[in-house]
């Protein structure tokens, strides 16, 4: 199928975007190397708006952000749009999902859309989310930051946005303190959660890593403060094993090759490692949607 008659295809929403990430002009080598590459579990895009998540701006458009990339190594990623975390109106989180679902089609094969939504009107989040899922093909929802905005993950609105999840298997991605953490791997077992970031101090980073070992259903990626010091995602892996333990950096405001540089030096095996760098992370993209 030639490529503008898949884009009417996915405009008609026969198909999902997944199904069109695994075929298209790329040569066989190529889609080989890029099913093997380093895959990022949580990036931020600059978004249309002008919205960037970066303290000092370098990176400003998409092309700048791929760019980068290049630069670091990482030839995946799983992107959501910084003006969807910072959205209070539904208008504006739908225009950065559809920015993200954009750069999927035109990166094909090297971004993996992510949907974020504010839950103030929630049924209104609740139909983004849906459609997203159902009409774009995405497969994952998150990062979500609720103290951008300033909502809780203890209330009726965020339980209906994670039974919505569960119900479409999509991988839900939620920055929390670590009290947030707790309560979330504890009261929603059915989803599955990939929480980024160690922590600050080593009481939070250990309590951090202690939870994820004990909840099945939840992985950490290794993506902000906690992974430069040394020792750390060793013990992440001893404690969680490392099937859990996901690559990410937090680009645009992090560094990726800060993150890969401690991954690739650390004291796991070569196995290990290669699952934290891309295996995790196609295994639970294989996994994630419809059943
Ligand atoms: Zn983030």
């Amino acid at each position: 199928m030639s490529w503008p008659s898949r884009r009417r295809v996915l405009q008609a929403g026969l198909v999902s975007l997944a199904d069109l990430l695994v075929e298209g002009p790329l040569s066989r080598e190529a889609r080989a190397e890029s099913r093997r590459g380093i895959f990022d579990a949580h990036l931020h895009t600059p978004s249309e708006n002008g919205e960037l998540f970066q303290w000092h701006q370098i990176t400003k458009t998409m092309p700048d952000f791929v760019a980068y990339l290049d630069k670091c190594g990482v030839r995946r990623g799983v992107i959501s749009a910084a003006r969807s975390n910072t959205a209070r109106e539904p208008d504006s989180y739908r225009a950065g999902n559809r920015e993200v679902a954009r750069y999927a089609e035109r990166w094909r094969g090297r971004f993996r859309p992510s949907c974020v939504v504010t839950p103030f009107r929630i049924e209104e989040a609740l139909r983004e989310i849906e459609e997203c899922a159902t009409q774009l093909g995405f497969l994952w929802i998150g990062e979500f930051c609720n103290y951008m905005t300033g909502y809780r993950y203890d209330t009726p609105e965020w339980k209906s946005v994670m039974e919505l999840a569960a119900r479409l298997n999509l991988v839900v991605q939620i920055h929390t303190n670590t009290a947030e953490m707790r309560f979330l791997a504890d009261t929603f077992p059915s989803n599955t959660i990939v929480f980024p970031h160690f922590g600050g101090n080593t009481k939070d980073i250990f309590e951090r890593i202690a939870i994820v070992a004990a909840h099945p259903n939840t992985l950490i990626d290794v993506s902000g403060s906690g992974i430069e010091r040394v020792g750390i995602l060793e013990r992440a892996v001893g404690e969680i094993g490392a099937d859990r333990v996901l690559y990410g950096s937090d680009f645009t405001i992090n560094e990726p090759s800060a993150v890969i540089a401690r991954v690739r030096n650390a004291f796991l095996t070569a196995a290990d490692r290669e699952k934290i760098l891309y295996g995790n992370l196609d295994r639970l993209l294989a996994r994630a949607g419809r059943k």
